[in-house]
This record gives structure tokens, sequence and C-alpha cells, in this order.
């Protein structure tokens, strides 16, 4: 039996496991992917102290800091369902068989792209489909791309691409772009940069190998149109990974985990951090202070639910 089972492996998870294990607490850590969004990132510049790095850099980083400490880390396993059974030990159940027991558990499942759900996108997806400019920005050089989202992440990804590929659509379903001016105006200051507004993706085409256009549907007149490109980078936000807690603990209309400012969650003894949580700003830092806090947290649960 843990102590602290922390059920993530990235910024978050990261920083909640060593607050825990320098508590000298049984810690224990389940992560799908080591690293978390950090794998997908290249330039982190925001990152305070350390003036620019890149994310498999700071998460490798990471799991060294975490493999320090005596932390119990199994990689590769996803968590599929949590209970609390009638003494108040918390039980998650590792996809494929396993179950693990712990006195406390942390939830820092992050979050992932949010996709358009429409015919292609996932017959397409990493043939065309990309989700990370950053990753696959450089299969589509000299090509032409569309950017789905007219939100800072579409518009941050649309500036960045159009240094490299020959041509950018951007695609927003609102009739304004929601992105901060400082980008829109960056953005519209590039010569091989177009915004198109109402604009209803409604298809991915492709040739069978992979993507060759899409279709839209102009939400003012009704028109359906298409535009020829090589790859269609989906940037209309992030989702947080917690279908396996639904009903299970409370989760905003957003499914976010519902978090107090001590990283408590609706259950007693199951704490969460970072961007799988209510968390307004999802950052490294921002959710690596949430996994502090939150460690400390359950910490305090610990020792006030220790009657031994
Ligand atoms: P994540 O990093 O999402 O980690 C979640 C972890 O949980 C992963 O290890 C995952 O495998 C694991 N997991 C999920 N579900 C399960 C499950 N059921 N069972 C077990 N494990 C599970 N932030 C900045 O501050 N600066 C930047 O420059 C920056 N650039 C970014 C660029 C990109 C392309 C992306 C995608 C994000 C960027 N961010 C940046 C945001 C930052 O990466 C996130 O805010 C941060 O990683 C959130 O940390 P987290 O620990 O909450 O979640």
């Amino acid at each position: 039996v843990f102590d602290m089972l922390v059920v993530g492996g990235g910024p978050a998870a990261s920083a909640a496991a060593i607050y825990a294990a320098r508590k000298g607490i049984r810690t224990g850590v389940l992560a799908e992917r080591f690293g978390g969004q950090l794998l997908d990132t290249v330039g982190i510049e925001n990152f305070i102290s350390v003036k620019e790095t890149e994310g498999p850099k700071l998460a490798a980083n990471l799991e060294a800091h975490v493999q320090s400490y005596d932390v119990d880390i199994m990689s590769g396993h996803r968590a599929a369902d949590l209970r609390v059974s009638d003494d108040g030990t918390i039980e998650i159940d590792v996809e494929g068989g396993a179950t693990l027991l712990s006195r406390s558990v942390m939830l820092a499942t992050g979050a992932r792209w949010r996709e358009m759900n429409v015919p292609g996108e996932q017959e397409y997806r990493g043939r065309g489909v990309a989700y990370c400019p950053h990753c696959d920005g450089p299969l589509f050089k000299g090509k032409s791309v569309a950017v789905i989202g007219g939100g800072n992440s579409g518009i941050e990804a649309a500036i960045d691409l159009a240094g490299i590929v020959k041509h950018v659509t951007v695609l927003e379903f609102d009739s304004r772009l929601r992105a901060d001016e400082v980008l829109q105006r960056k953005a519209r200051s590039m010569g091989n940069i177009e915004i198109i507004v109402n604009a209803q993706t409604t298809e991915v085409l492709g040739n069978g190998e992979k993507v060759t256009g899409l279709s839209y549907s102009d939400r003012v007149s009704g028109d359906s149109r298409h535009v020829e490109l090589a790859g269609i980078f989906v940037q209309i936000g992030l989702v947080p990974n917690t279908d396996f807690l639904k009903g299970k603990i409370d989760l905003s209309g957003r499914g976010e985990i519902i978090v107090d400012e001590r990283g408590a969650t609706s259950l007693p003894g199951v704490f969460a951090a970072g961007d799988a949580t209510t968390s307004p700003y999802k950052q490294i830092v921002i959710a690596m202070g949430a996994g502090a806090t939150a460690a400390l947290g359950a910490f305090d649960y610990l020792i006030r639910s220790s009657v031994e």
C-alpha cells in the first residue's frame, strides 16, 4: 500500500512525487508516458530560472530528479478506474489487470489536444492531420497547410508554420479571431497567412495515403468550399484526461477535476493538480506549483487521518 500514489508523469506529477518523497512517505508514480506534454514541446522560454530549454530535455531532467528519490515509478501504464474501499483505502485499477492501493492519490493526468470529430480526421491522423506544430511543422516544408482554430494557439501555430511552409490557411468557426491582438497583427503582417472566419471544417480529404485537402462550410452563405493542402493542424483547445473519473469525482462542465486551493477533490484522500484540473492557466510552472501544493495538501490529509 502506498501513502501517495501519483497518477501521471508530467510536470504536476513530478513535483508532487518529489514533495511526497521528501516527506519520507511511500510514494508511487503511475504514468502512461513520463514527461507528458513536454515530450511534444520544442522551445520553452518561460520556465523561470532557465532562460531556454527544450521539452524532452526538461522531461528527462524531471524524471532524473524524481528517480533520485525513493519513488516507485511505473511507466507505460494507464489508470482505468478509481474506487474507495470501506476502510478509506483508494484503489486504482491499471489497464490490463493490476490494482494499486494507496492511502492518498494525486491525479495529474494532464490534457490532450481537442479533436474536430469530422470524417477523415482519424483516418489521416499522422498522415497529414497533426496537432503539434513544433513536432510536425518541418514535415510540411514548402507545402500548404491549414490551421483549424483562431485562438491563441491557432494563431501562434500559423505564425510558427508560416516560417516553414509555403502557405497557411487559418479557419476560424466564429465570425472573428479570439487570439490576442498582438498575435493577430503579427499573423496579418506575414505574407503567406490567409485567415478565413465563419468557416466550419466538415471533412478531411485524402487519397487513401495522405491528406490532399479539406472541405468547409461557409457559415454565412452555407456554401461548401474546398482547400487543397498537405497538412491540417488542429488547434481548438485542450481536453483534460479525465474520462476514467466520470461519475467518481466532481468534474467541471469541461471535464476538469474540481480542486480547492490545496488541491483537494470531492473525494477525501484524492488530490489533483495541473492541466487536468480547474486551475485556470495551463503552463509548466503553474502545473509544478499546483503539484507541490496538492502534495502538501495530501500530506496534511494523511497526518490527520492516520491514528495508528
Ligand atoms: P501533462 O504534461 O499533460 O502530463 C500528464 C501525464 O499524465 C502524462 O505523463 C500522461 O501520460 C499521464 N496520464 C494521462 N492519463 C493517464 C492515465 N489514465 N493513467 C496514467 N497516466 C496518465 N507550458 C509552458 O509553461 N511553456 C511552454 O512553452 C509550453 N509549450 C507547450 C507546447 C506544446 C506543444 C504543448 C502541448 C504544451 C505546452 N505547454 C507549455 C503547456 C505545458 O506543457 C502543460 O501545461 C504541462 O505539461 C501540464 O503538466 P501536467 O503535469 O498537468 O500534464
